[in-house]
């Protein structure tokens, strides 16, 4: 702890925040799109199967595809329409199956989050009963990592929780989204602890919001009076704070270790926007269709921060805010730090898209790699304590099994961000991860085929 906030010790940056063109103050709607191109796979885990027809009419929330595994979500109409087609359609790497929902003329934009939100009575429900309803509606983490929540919230057996840990740092340059759905809906973010609180049980919250925030700060705080076991902290701007580890142990002084996950500390950690969602889905049953979303950088003529319904396409939003200025030059999909560009105007948004920046080329470092000065600042400022200019060696001599380190990392960007060199390392360490699931994934499936082997003999 610190007298300026709360903050994590080890690495870290701070590159320039720019969000102060993007109001966090309010947001406005979109009026739905004529068409929704919305995606089976916006989850971590397995794709959603299909289960509605070309030509079918659908509901606005009526389920269109059903979670396919124990790590799965199941995905919703945004909005009534018919089904235009079943497509693939290209999310970044990812090739996913997608259902195209031409949407009725006459449909109203998808409702902003109710501002007349009151109190939830919890007394009927149970754990399970909460799971399943969060289960049910799709909701995932809309942080960016997509997990679906309510297997995050079913920690094996032994794990004894006790902290609820509330990510609303949104330490990623830009984006604002998060700032304003604190500001302008604190009962839904407040409320929704509550609800992860009783699922979980466990009797302590703390909500984690950076000190460039005092608007959000302020709001929780004086909503959350009165409200026990909810505790709003103010933490010392500083980035990747709302990486899990490192907001794990600025607001509850706690250190996960390398390769386990926050509940081997006691600890669970939810997104603010996924705990508005889960607030919707006890209150109405609401699912996860809509989301606040950044519109921002100098490449748009007016950034702010709009309601979405999921699927619609980046080329929607830039005509919505105003189209592009002169010097346009990137899309990014989510912030700058761990966002990734797109090449495709037309790519849909999804659950976990809290950003689309338009950025010019004064915002975009294009630079030369030049050969590693050996300066170190790529180590001391990862804050996972890793080695990256080594590890990205590794990955590019194709020796990913001596860079198992690399499965630490984060992806926070700062060590590519801090390299005056400007090496690619978080793409070569990314590879490196990628490769070394390929092999643990290939050394099951062996691992699987000699035992159904033994089992036969
Ligand atoms: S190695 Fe990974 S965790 Fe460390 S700074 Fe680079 S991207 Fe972040
Ligand atoms: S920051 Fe860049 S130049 Fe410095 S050691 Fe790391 S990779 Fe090399």
């Amino acid at each position: 702890m610190s007298g300026r906030g709360l903050t994590f010790r080890r690495g870290g940056t701070h590159p320039p925040e720019n969000k102060e063109l993007c109001d966090a103050a309010s947001y406005t709607v979109l009026p739905t799109p004529a068409e929704l191109v919305v995606a089976m796979s916006q989850h971590l885990g397995a794709p959603a199967k299909t289960i509605v027809h070309n030509r079918d009419e659908v509901e606005a929330g009526q389920l269109i595809g059903e979670a396919s595994a124990f790590i799965s979500a199941n995905i919703h109409a945004p909005a009534k329409g018919t089904v235009k087609g079943l497509d693939i359609v290209h999310i970044g790497p990812v090739n996913s199956p997608a259902v195209t929902i031409k949407t009725d003329p006459a449909v109203p934009p998808v409702p902003e989050y109710d501002r007349e939100a009151q109190p939830l009575d919890l007394s009927g429900w149970t754990k399970d009963e909460i799971l399943a309803r969060i289960k049910e509606t799709g909701i995932v983490g809309m942080g960016g990592a997509t997990f679906p929540t309510h297997v995050k919230l079913s920690p094996p057996p032994g794990a004894e929780l006790d902290v609820l840990v509330i990510n609303g740092a949104e330490c990623e340059p830009y984006l604002t989204a998060d700032d304003c759905l604190m500001r302008n809906h604190p009962v839904q973010v407040l409320e929704g602890t509550r609800v992860i609180m009783q699922a979980c049980g466990i009797d302590r919250a703390v909500i984690g919001i950076e000190d460039n925030k005092p608007e959000a700060f302020q709001t929780l705080k004086a909503a959350a009076a009165g409200l026990g076991g909810i505790e709003i902290v103010r933490c010392r701007t500083r980035y990747p704070q709302g990486a899990e580890k490192q907001l794990i142990e600025a607001t509850v002084g706690r250190k996960v270790a390398p390769g386990n996950l926050p509940f081997t500390v006691g600890v669970v950690v939810q997104n603010v926007a996924t705990t508005a969602a889960v607030y919707e889905a006890l209150a109405t049953g609401q699912p996860l269709t809509r989301r606040l979303i950044s519109i921002t950088g100098r490449g748009v003529a007016r950034p702010q921060n709009v309601m979405v319904p999921v699927g619609t396409s980046v080329a929607e939003l830039l005509e919505y805010c105003g189209g592009p200025k002169d010097g346009l030059a990137a899309v990014v999909m989510g912030g700058p730090m761990m966002g990734r560009a797109t090449s495709d105007i037309n790519e849909p948004t999804a659950k976990g898209t809290s950003g689309v920046l338009f950025l010019t080329k004064d915002e975009l470092i294009v630079a030369e790699e030049d050969p590693c000065l050996r300066c170190g600042r790529c180590v001391s400022d990862c804050p996972m304590g890793l080695v990256p200019t080594e590890l990205m060696s590794l990955a590019m001599l194709g020796r990913f099994e001596e860079a198992t380190d690399a499965l630490d990392c984060v992806e926070c960007g700062t060590c590519a961000f801090v390299c005056p060199s400007n090496r690619r390392l978080v793409q070569w360490i990314r590879l490196a991860k990628w490769e070394l699931g390929r092999i643990r994934r290939r050394a099951q499936l062996k691992q699987k085929e000699t035992e159904a082997k033994a089992a036969k003999s």
